[in-house]
C-alpha cells in the first residue's frame, strides 16, 4: 500500500458505518476496512415484523462481502471490538488486531435493563436479528404449550404478553401481536384460544410515542385500544420472575412473555478515555464527529453524543436519519481532509418521524404537519422499502408484505432452533489489507 494512502477502520456496519464505507467506495486515497461482529447488515425498523413471523429475516439483512464486491478500496473484517489503543492507533478484536490512521466507532447501542438482572435474564429484547428470531420462537412455543394445556389459568399466562416501552417499537409490536391474535391464533391454535391471554403495553411516561406529536400519540392510543391492547401508562416494570411481571406500584400480571423495548445504552468502547463517555454511555464528539480530545478517532450515529448543533443542545435523537446524515458528512469531510480543504460542521435536517400502528393505520409527523390512516400507512411502507439493501430483498419484502397483508395469514410461523456453534479461535496479528 502506498504511504500516501490512509487506512480507515470503521467499527460497526449499521446505518452509520455502512453508509460511511459506501460513500468512500472507490476513493483510492483511503483504504477502508469495515469491522462488524456479524457478516451482514440489517434494518432494525422492521425487526418487529421478523419477530412476529410476518417477514423473513433474510428480507431485511444483506452480507457485507456481497455489498463490497467490485469496491476496490473496501474490505470487510468479521470481529467484535475488544480494545481500542488510541495512543498506538490499533484496535483488538477476538479475530485479530487492526491498525488504522483513522478510527470510526459506529457500534450503535444495546438494550438497557437499568440494572434489573431478572429482567435481563428472562425478558426478550428487540435489538438484533438473533433477538427477533428468539422472540418468534418463544411466542410460537408458548402458543404450542397453550394449545396443549388443559388449565385455563396456565393458558392465560402462556398467552399473555407484556411489552415494556411505549415508543415506536413497543407500539408497532403491540399492534402486530394484537392483529396476529385476532387473525391467526384462532385458526392455528383452536384449542389454545379459550383464555389465551392479552397484550399489555406498559410505559413509565404518561403517553405512548413520547417523541412524536400529540396527534400521533392519541391516534396510537385509540387504534391500539380498539385492537384490544391493554395500555398501562405511568407504570414501571420493577421485576420479572419469568412467570410474573411485577410493577413499581406492587401490582403484577402473570405472563410467560415480557418483551423489553424500554431503553438503550451505548455499546462499550473499551480503551477510550473515561471523560469522553457521557450519559447513556454515548461518546462525546465535536461538530465534526471527532471524539473529544482525540485527533484521529470519530464516533457516529447512536453511539455518539454531539451537543454542538444549536437545535439539539442535549444531543440528537437516536434515529436512522441522524446516523445517515452524520456518516454522509464525515465521508465528505474525509475527502476534504485529503485535499487540505476545510471541514463542514454537522447540522441535523429533521425530516420528520413515523410509526405504523396496525394494518392500514400509521402516523406521520412532518416538520410542518401531521397525517394518519391508510395514506400514512402506504407512505410508511414505501419509505421503509427504499433503504432495504439489494433489489432481491426489496422485491421479496414487497411480495411478503403483499401476501401477508392480503391473506392476513403469513406462512412463516416456523420454530427453528439451531444448535449454538461456538469455537474458541486463537488471536492472530492481521493487517487490514490481508483480509
Ligand atoms: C427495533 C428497532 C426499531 C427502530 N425503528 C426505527 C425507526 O422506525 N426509525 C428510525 O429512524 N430509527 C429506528 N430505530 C433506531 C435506528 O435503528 C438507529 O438509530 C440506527 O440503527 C443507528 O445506526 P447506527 O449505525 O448508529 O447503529 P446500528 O444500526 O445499531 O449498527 C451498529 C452495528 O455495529 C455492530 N456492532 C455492535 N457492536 C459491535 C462490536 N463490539 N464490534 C463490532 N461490531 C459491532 C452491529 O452488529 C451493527 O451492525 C430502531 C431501532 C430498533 C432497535
Amino acid at each position: 500500500m502506498k504511504a500516501s494512502i490512509k487506512r480507515i477502520v470503521i467499527v460497526g456496519g449499521g446505518f452509520a458505518g455502512l453508509n460511511l464505507a459506501k460513500k468512500l467506495a472507490n476513493h483510492d486515497i483511503y483504504q477502508v476496512t469495515l469491522v462488524d461482529k456479524n457478516n451482514y447488515h440489517f434494518f432494525p425498523p422492521l425487526l418487529y415484523q421478523v419477530s412476529t413471523a410476518f417477514i423473513e429475516p433474510s428480507n431485511i439483512s444483506y452480507p457485507f462481502r456481497r455489498m463490497f464486491q467490485e469496491k476496490r478500496n473496501l474490505s470487510f473484517f468479521m470481529g467484535e471490538l475488544q480494545q481500542i489503543n488510541h495512543q498506538r492507533n490499533y484496535i483488538e478484536t477476538e479475530n485479530g488486531t487492526l491498525h488504522y490512521d483513522y478510527l470510526v466507532l459506529a457500534m450503535g447501542t444495546e438494550t438497557n435493563y437499568f440494572g434489573m438482572d431478572n429482567v435481563k435474564e428472562k425478558s426478550m429484547p428487540m435489538k438484533t436479528i438473533d433477538d427477533a428470531l428468539k422472540l418468534r420462537n418463544h411466542v410460537l412455543l408458548q402458543l404450542e404449550e397453550a394449545a396443549r394445556s388443559q388449565n385455563i389459568k396456565e393458558k392465560e399466562k402462556l398467552g399473555n404478553v407484556v411489552i415494556a416501552g411505549g415508543g415506536p417499537t413497543g407500539v408497532e409490536i403491540a399492534g402486530m401481536l394484537a392483529e396476529m391474535g385476532g387473525n391467526i391464533v384462532s385458526k392455528d391454535y383452536p384449542t389454545a384460544r379459550k383464555g389465551v391471554g392479552k397484550i399489555y403495553l406498559v410505559d413509565a411516561l404518561g403517553t405512548l410515542l413520547a417523541p412524536m406529536s400529540k396527534k400521533s400519540q392519541d391516534e396510537a392510543y385509540q387504534v391500539l385500544s380498539k385492537l384490544g391492547v391493554q395500555i398501562m401508562l405511568n407504570t414501571t416494570v420493577k421485576d420479572y420472575t419469568g412467570d410474573k411481571v411485577i410493577f413499581g406500584d406492587g401490582q403484577s400480571i402473570t405472563a410467560a412473555t415480557l418483551i423489553w423495548a424500554s431503553g438503550v445504552i451505548g455499546r462499550p468502547a473499551p480503551g477510550l478515555p473515561e471523560e469522553v463517555i457521557a450519559r447513556g454511555r454515548r461518546i462525546m464528539v465535536d461538530e465534526y464527529n471527532k471524539v473529544n480530545g482525540l485527533e484521529n478517532v470519530f464516533a457516529l450515529g447512536d453511539i455518539s453524543l454531539q451537543q454542538s448543533d444549536e437545535q439539539f443542545p442535549k444531543g440528537h435523537p437516536q434515529l436512522a436519519q441522524v446516523a445517515l446524515q452524520q456518516s454522509a458528512l464525515l465521508a465528505h469531510n474525509f475527502l476534504n481532509m485529503a485535499e487540505g480543504k476545510s471541514l463542514r460542521p454537522f447540522k441535523y435536517n429533521d425530516k420528520g418521524s413515523m410509526a405504523i400502528i396496525a394494518k392500514f393505520k400509521a402516523v406521520v409527523d412532518l416538520p410542518k404537519g401531521f397525517f394518519k390512516g391508510f395514506f400514512a400507512w402506504l407512505v410508511w411502507l414505501f419509505i421503509h422499502i427504499i433503504p432495504i439493501a439489494g433489489f432481491r430483498n426489496k422485491w421479496m419484502l414487497a411480495m411478503n408484505w403483499f401476501w401477508s397483508f392480503v391473506t392476513n395469514d403469513p406462512t412463516l410461523r416456523l420454530i427453528i432452533r439451531p444448535e449454538k456453534q461456538k469455537k474458541e479461535q486463537p488471536k492472530k496479528e492481521l493487517q487490514p489489507l490481508d483480509v
